[in-house]
Protein backbone atom coordinates (compact mmCIF):
# COMPACT_ATOMS: atom_id res chain seq x y z
CA UNK A 1 0.00 0.00 0.00
CA UNK A 2 1.26 3.34 -0.98
CA UNK A 3 0.51 5.20 2.08
CA UNK A 4 1.97 2.72 4.42
CA UNK A 5 5.82 3.71 6.37
CA UNK A 6 8.20 2.06 8.59
CA UNK A 7 8.09 5.61 10.82
CA UNK A 8 5.49 8.14 10.60
CA UNK A 9 6.45 11.42 12.45
CA UNK A 10 4.06 14.00 13.17
CA UNK A 11 4.97 17.32 13.57
CA UNK A 12 7.95 19.69 11.76
CA UNK A 13 9.49 21.56 14.61
CA UNK A 14 13.41 21.06 15.76
CA UNK A 15 12.28 17.81 17.41
CA UNK A 16 10.60 16.58 14.28
CA UNK A 17 13.07 17.83 11.86
CA UNK A 18 16.07 15.70 13.87
CA UNK A 19 13.96 12.81 13.77
CA UNK A 20 14.01 13.14 10.21
CA UNK A 21 17.15 13.51 10.11
CA UNK A 22 18.15 10.18 11.97
CA UNK A 23 15.08 8.20 10.35
CA UNK A 24 16.93 9.27 6.79
CA UNK A 25 20.31 8.20 7.83
CA UNK A 26 18.96 4.97 8.85
CA UNK A 27 17.89 4.24 6.15
CA UNK A 28 13.80 4.15 6.96
CA UNK A 29 11.02 4.09 4.81
CA UNK A 30 8.89 7.29 6.73
CA UNK A 31 6.70 10.12 6.35
CA UNK A 32 6.67 13.60 8.36
CA UNK A 33 3.83 15.85 9.19
CA UNK A 34 3.18 19.40 9.34
CA UNK A 35 0.42 21.22 9.82
CA UNK A 36 1.82 24.35 9.80
CA UNK A 37 4.96 25.66 8.90
CA UNK A 38 8.85 23.75 9.22
CA UNK A 39 10.35 25.54 12.82
CA UNK A 40 7.00 25.33 14.65
CA UNK A 41 7.88 27.60 17.60
CA UNK A 42 10.85 28.54 16.07
CA UNK A 43 9.19 30.62 14.25
CA UNK A 44 7.98 32.93 16.97
CA UNK A 45 11.71 33.62 18.22
CA UNK A 46 13.60 36.89 18.18
CA UNK A 47 16.87 35.43 18.58
CA UNK A 48 17.95 31.55 19.38
CA UNK A 49 21.08 32.82 21.42
CA UNK A 50 21.58 29.52 23.50
CA UNK A 51 21.80 26.96 20.66
CA UNK A 52 25.49 25.95 21.28
CA UNK A 53 27.41 26.19 18.41
CA UNK A 54 25.34 28.82 16.33
CA UNK A 55 26.63 32.14 17.57
CA UNK A 56 24.69 34.96 18.48
CA UNK A 57 22.10 37.20 16.44
CA UNK A 58 20.58 34.16 14.52
CA UNK A 59 16.92 34.55 14.51
CA UNK A 60 14.59 31.89 15.23
CA UNK A 61 13.29 32.77 11.46
CA UNK A 62 17.06 32.09 10.17
CA UNK A 63 17.15 28.63 12.30
CA UNK A 64 13.76 27.77 10.91
CA UNK A 65 14.95 28.27 7.26
CA UNK A 66 18.09 26.15 7.82
CA UNK A 67 15.50 23.26 8.79
CA UNK A 68 14.17 22.99 5.65
CA UNK A 69 16.95 23.56 3.66
CA UNK A 70 18.22 20.22 5.65
CA UNK A 71 15.43 18.64 4.74
CA UNK A 72 15.94 19.26 1.24
CA UNK A 73 19.26 19.16 1.32
CA UNK A 74 18.07 15.02 2.28
CA UNK A 75 15.68 14.52 -0.26
CA UNK A 76 13.22 14.31 2.83
CA UNK A 77 9.33 15.28 1.33
CA UNK A 78 7.19 16.85 4.14
CA UNK A 79 3.71 16.38 3.83
CA UNK A 80 1.97 19.74 4.89
CA UNK A 81 -1.29 17.38 6.35
CA UNK A 82 -2.61 18.16 10.16
CA UNK A 83 -3.13 14.95 11.61
CA UNK A 84 -6.55 14.86 13.33
CA UNK A 85 -6.84 11.20 14.52
CA UNK A 86 -4.99 8.39 14.90
CA UNK A 87 -5.45 4.39 16.20
CA UNK A 88 -3.42 1.50 16.57
CA UNK A 89 -4.64 -2.00 15.97
CA UNK A 90 -1.78 -4.90 16.45
CA UNK A 91 1.14 -2.73 16.66
CA UNK A 92 0.15 -0.36 13.85
CA UNK A 93 -0.78 2.76 13.78
CA UNK A 94 -3.38 4.52 11.46
CA UNK A 95 -3.32 7.90 10.68
CA UNK A 96 -6.27 10.18 9.45
CA UNK A 97 -5.00 13.54 8.64
CA UNK A 98 -7.70 16.35 6.99
CA UNK A 99 -7.51 14.69 3.45
CA UNK A 100 -5.55 10.75 3.52
CA UNK A 101 -5.31 8.27 5.47
CA UNK A 102 -1.48 6.57 6.66
CA UNK A 103 -0.84 3.70 8.39
CA UNK A 104 2.44 3.42 9.94
CA UNK A 105 5.13 0.30 12.12
CA UNK A 106 5.64 3.14 14.72
CA UNK A 107 5.53 6.62 15.53
CA UNK A 108 7.22 9.53 16.61
CA UNK A 109 5.22 12.61 18.60
CA UNK A 110 6.57 16.02 18.27
CA UNK A 111 3.42 18.14 17.85
CA UNK A 112 5.16 20.88 20.25
CA UNK A 113 3.07 23.35 23.03
CA UNK A 114 0.93 26.37 21.61
CA UNK A 115 -0.12 29.24 24.20
CA UNK A 116 -2.24 29.25 27.06
CA UNK A 117 -5.21 31.37 26.97
CA UNK A 118 -6.58 33.59 29.96
CA UNK A 119 -9.96 32.75 28.39
CA UNK A 120 -11.99 36.09 29.34
CA UNK A 121 -14.64 37.77 27.63
CA UNK A 122 -12.48 40.23 24.74
CA UNK A 123 -9.59 37.68 24.37
CA UNK A 124 -10.75 36.09 21.60
CA UNK A 125 -12.11 38.93 19.70
CA UNK A 126 -9.30 41.07 19.86
CA UNK A 127 -6.63 38.36 18.47
CA UNK A 128 -4.68 40.05 15.64
CA UNK A 129 -6.40 43.44 16.79
CA UNK A 130 -4.35 44.13 20.17
CA UNK A 131 -4.31 40.61 21.92
CA UNK A 132 -1.14 38.74 21.12
CA UNK A 133 0.67 35.94 22.35
CA UNK A 134 4.02 36.70 20.88
CA UNK A 135 5.96 40.00 21.48
CA UNK A 136 8.43 39.30 18.32
CA UNK A 137 5.88 38.61 16.32
CA UNK A 138 3.77 41.67 16.94
CA UNK A 139 5.48 44.42 19.04
CA UNK A 140 6.75 46.28 16.11
CA UNK A 141 3.01 47.19 15.35
CA UNK A 142 3.03 49.08 19.05
CA UNK A 143 6.08 50.91 18.74
CA UNK A 144 5.83 54.09 21.04
CA UNK A 145 2.22 53.02 22.43
CA UNK A 146 1.18 51.91 25.55
CA UNK A 147 1.27 47.78 25.99
CA UNK A 148 0.33 44.90 29.13
CA UNK A 149 2.44 41.58 29.54
CA UNK A 150 0.51 39.24 31.55
CA UNK A 151 2.12 36.30 33.08
CA UNK A 152 5.64 36.24 36.03
CA UNK A 153 7.83 33.72 33.99
CA UNK A 154 10.47 33.81 31.87
CA UNK A 155 8.73 33.36 29.32
CA UNK A 156 6.31 36.80 30.48
CA UNK A 157 9.52 38.29 31.58
CA UNK A 158 11.28 38.02 27.61
CA UNK A 159 8.18 39.51 26.22
CA UNK A 160 8.08 42.53 28.85
CA UNK A 161 11.93 43.49 27.71
CA UNK A 162 11.77 42.65 24.53
CA UNK A 163 8.53 45.09 24.20
CA UNK A 164 10.78 47.82 26.47
CA UNK A 165 12.52 48.68 23.84
CA UNK A 166 10.00 49.31 21.66
CA UNK A 167 7.05 50.66 23.26
CA UNK A 168 6.56 53.65 25.23
CA UNK A 169 5.18 52.19 28.53
CA UNK A 170 4.67 48.51 29.51
CA UNK A 171 2.61 47.06 32.14
CA UNK A 172 3.93 43.79 33.95
CA UNK A 173 0.69 42.33 35.15
CA UNK A 174 1.26 38.87 37.32
CA UNK A 175 -1.17 37.81 39.99
CA UNK A 176 1.35 36.63 42.37
CA UNK A 177 3.05 39.25 44.93
CA UNK A 178 6.94 38.10 43.20
CA UNK A 179 8.07 36.63 39.69
CA UNK A 180 8.80 33.34 38.81
CA UNK A 181 11.41 34.69 36.32
CA UNK A 182 15.03 33.66 36.71
CA UNK A 183 16.65 36.68 38.86
CA UNK A 184 18.91 37.72 35.94
CA UNK A 185 15.37 38.48 33.84
CA UNK A 186 14.01 40.00 37.06
CA UNK A 187 17.28 42.49 37.65
CA UNK A 188 17.10 43.04 34.00
CA UNK A 189 13.06 44.26 34.00
CA UNK A 190 13.84 46.34 37.25
CA UNK A 191 16.18 48.47 35.74
CA UNK A 192 13.89 49.14 32.84
CA UNK A 193 12.46 52.82 33.03
CA UNK A 194 9.65 52.29 30.57
CA UNK A 195 8.03 48.93 32.73
CA UNK A 196 5.90 49.41 36.01
CA UNK A 197 5.12 45.81 37.22
CA UNK A 198 1.86 45.67 38.71
CA UNK A 199 1.10 42.29 41.29
CA UNK A 200 -1.31 41.03 42.52
CA UNK A 201 -3.44 41.24 40.14
CA UNK A 202 -5.57 39.79 36.97
CA UNK A 203 -6.36 40.73 34.11
CA UNK A 204 -10.73 39.72 33.87
CA UNK A 205 -12.01 41.79 30.58
CA UNK A 206 -10.62 42.96 27.50
CA UNK A 207 -12.52 46.17 25.90
CA UNK A 208 -12.73 48.35 22.93
CA UNK A 209 -14.71 49.13 19.73
CA UNK A 210 -12.50 47.73 16.89
CA UNK A 211 -9.34 47.55 18.39
CA UNK A 212 -7.67 46.84 22.19
CA UNK A 213 -8.63 50.11 24.54
CA UNK A 214 -8.58 48.93 28.18
CA UNK A 215 -8.07 46.06 29.95
CA UNK A 216 -10.12 45.44 33.51
CA UNK A 217 -7.56 44.56 35.99
CA UNK A 218 -9.03 42.45 39.55
CA UNK A 219 -6.97 42.72 42.81
CA UNK A 220 -6.37 39.30 43.70
CA UNK A 221 -6.42 40.56 47.63
CA UNK A 222 -9.44 42.36 47.74
CA UNK A 223 -11.03 41.99 44.21
CA UNK A 224 -11.42 45.97 43.43
CA UNK A 225 -11.54 46.25 40.24
CA UNK A 226 -9.84 49.11 37.47
CA UNK A 227 -9.36 50.04 33.88
CA UNK A 228 -5.97 49.99 32.22
CA UNK A 229 -5.93 52.13 29.08
CA UNK A 230 -3.55 49.90 26.54
CA UNK A 231 -2.77 49.36 23.15
CA UNK A 232 -2.25 45.78 23.45
CA UNK A 233 -2.14 43.01 25.82
CA UNK A 234 0.67 40.42 25.78
CA UNK A 235 -0.80 36.91 26.94
CA UNK A 236 2.43 35.06 28.58
CA UNK A 237 1.08 32.61 30.68
CA UNK A 238 2.78 29.61 29.25
CA UNK A 239 1.91 26.55 26.94
CA UNK A 240 -0.44 23.75 26.45
CA UNK A 241 0.98 20.28 24.95
CA UNK A 242 -0.64 19.72 21.32
CA UNK A 243 -1.46 15.93 22.16
CA UNK A 244 -5.59 16.00 22.74
CA UNK A 245 -5.88 13.87 19.68
CA UNK A 246 -3.41 11.36 21.31
CA UNK A 247 -5.07 10.94 24.65
CA UNK A 248 -6.83 8.08 25.53
CA UNK A 249 -4.02 5.90 23.74
CA UNK A 250 -1.08 7.28 25.31
CA UNK A 251 -0.21 7.88 28.96
CA UNK A 252 -0.82 11.88 29.18
CA UNK A 253 -0.47 13.76 32.51
CA UNK A 254 -2.57 16.00 33.92
CA UNK A 255 -1.46 19.19 32.39
CA UNK A 256 -1.44 17.20 28.67
CA UNK A 257 2.09 16.21 28.66
CA UNK A 258 3.07 13.30 27.02
CA UNK A 259 4.55 10.49 29.60
CA UNK A 260 7.85 9.00 28.10
CA UNK A 261 10.70 6.70 29.40
CA UNK A 262 14.29 7.92 29.31
CA UNK A 263 14.40 6.69 25.36
CA UNK A 264 11.20 8.59 25.19
CA UNK A 265 8.78 4.91 24.65
CA UNK A 266 5.40 6.21 25.54
CA UNK A 267 3.37 3.58 27.54
CA UNK A 268 2.89 2.08 24.01
CA UNK A 269 6.24 0.53 22.61
CA UNK A 270 6.09 1.79 19.01
CA UNK A 271 5.54 5.17 19.62
CA UNK A 272 7.52 7.65 21.20
CA UNK A 273 7.52 11.61 22.07
CA UNK A 274 9.99 14.16 21.55
CA UNK A 275 10.16 17.54 22.57
CA UNK A 276 7.81 20.17 23.89
CA UNK A 277 5.33 17.66 23.91
CA UNK A 278 6.31 15.39 26.50
CA UNK A 279 6.87 15.89 30.18
CA UNK A 280 10.46 17.20 30.31
CA UNK A 281 12.24 19.23 32.96
CA UNK A 282 14.08 21.57 29.82
CA UNK A 283 11.23 23.17 27.44
CA UNK A 284 14.54 24.73 25.02
CA UNK A 285 15.73 23.59 21.48
CA UNK A 286 18.56 21.84 22.56
CA UNK A 287 17.02 19.35 24.33
CA UNK A 288 14.13 19.36 21.64
CA UNK A 289 16.44 18.47 19.01
CA UNK A 290 18.47 15.71 21.12
CA UNK A 291 15.07 14.20 21.77
CA UNK A 292 14.12 13.97 18.13
CA UNK A 293 17.33 12.25 17.73
CA UNK A 294 17.19 9.42 20.31
CA UNK A 295 13.33 8.97 19.43
CA UNK A 296 14.00 8.09 15.90
CA UNK A 297 17.17 5.76 16.65
CA UNK A 298 15.25 4.32 19.40
CA UNK A 299 12.09 3.62 16.47
CA UNK A 300 14.70 1.80 14.00
CA UNK A 301 15.93 -0.46 16.96
CA UNK A 302 12.22 -1.38 17.29
CA UNK A 303 11.58 -1.88 13.68
CA UNK A 304 14.99 -3.81 13.45
CA UNK A 305 13.82 -5.88 15.88
CA UNK A 306 10.29 -6.39 15.56
CA UNK A 307 10.18 -6.80 11.50
CA UNK A 308 13.43 -8.42 10.09
CA UNK A 309 13.30 -6.60 6.82
CA UNK A 310 13.78 -3.42 8.36
C1 LIG B 1 8.64 33.09 22.31
C2 LIG B 1 9.51 31.89 22.55
C3 LIG B 1 10.85 32.05 22.81
C4 LIG B 1 11.68 30.93 23.02
N1 LIG B 1 13.01 31.14 23.21
C5 LIG B 1 13.85 30.08 23.26
C6 LIG B 1 15.26 30.27 23.32
O1 LIG B 1 15.77 31.39 23.33
N2 LIG B 1 16.04 29.16 23.36
C7 LIG B 1 15.53 27.89 23.34
O2 LIG B 1 16.32 26.94 23.36
N3 LIG B 1 14.21 27.68 23.31
C8 LIG B 1 13.34 28.73 23.27
N4 LIG B 1 11.99 28.54 23.22
C9 LIG B 1 11.48 27.16 23.36
C10 LIG B 1 11.66 26.37 22.05
O3 LIG B 1 11.15 27.14 21.01
C11 LIG B 1 10.92 25.03 22.13
O4 LIG B 1 11.37 24.29 23.25
C12 LIG B 1 11.13 24.20 20.87
O5 LIG B 1 10.92 24.97 19.71
C13 LIG B 1 10.21 22.99 20.88
O6 LIG B 1 10.34 22.31 19.67
P1 LIG B 1 9.34 21.13 19.28
O7 LIG B 1 9.81 20.58 17.99
O8 LIG B 1 9.19 20.21 20.42
O9 LIG B 1 7.90 21.79 19.14
P2 LIG B 1 7.33 22.95 18.20
O10 LIG B 1 8.37 23.91 17.82
O11 LIG B 1 6.13 23.45 18.93
O12 LIG B 1 6.89 22.17 16.87
C14 LIG B 1 5.78 21.34 16.81
C15 LIG B 1 5.29 21.27 15.39
O13 LIG B 1 4.26 20.30 15.28
C16 LIG B 1 3.25 20.78 14.42
N5 LIG B 1 2.00 20.09 14.77
C17 LIG B 1 1.33 20.15 15.95
N6 LIG B 1 0.22 19.38 15.91
C18 LIG B 1 0.20 18.81 14.66
C19 LIG B 1 -0.70 17.92 14.01
N7 LIG B 1 -1.80 17.45 14.63
N8 LIG B 1 -0.43 17.54 12.75
C20 LIG B 1 0.69 18.02 12.09
N9 LIG B 1 1.56 18.87 12.67
C21 LIG B 1 1.33 19.26 13.93
C22 LIG B 1 3.21 22.29 14.72
O14 LIG B 1 2.63 23.01 13.65
C23 LIG B 1 4.69 22.60 14.93
O15 LIG B 1 5.32 23.00 13.74
C24 LIG B 1 11.15 29.62 23.01
C25 LIG B 1 9.78 29.45 22.75
C26 LIG B 1 8.97 30.56 22.50
C27 LIG B 1 7.50 30.35 22.21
Amino acid sequence: MQNFYDLAIIGAGIAGVSSAVYAKRAGLKFVIFESGSVGGQLLLMERVDNFIGLGLNVSGYQLAEQLSKTLNDLGIQLIFEKVIKINTEEKIVKIWTEKNFYTSKALIISTGASFKKLKIKGEDEFIGKGVSYCAVCDGFFFKNKTVAVIGGGNTAAQEALYLSNICAKIFLIHRRDKLRALNYLQEALFKKENLKIIYNHIVTQINGKNFVEEIILEDTENKLKKNLNVDAIFIAIGATANTQIFKGIIDIDADGFILTDERLKTSLDFIWAAGDCRRRPLRQLITAAAEGSIAAIEAYKYLKTAYISI
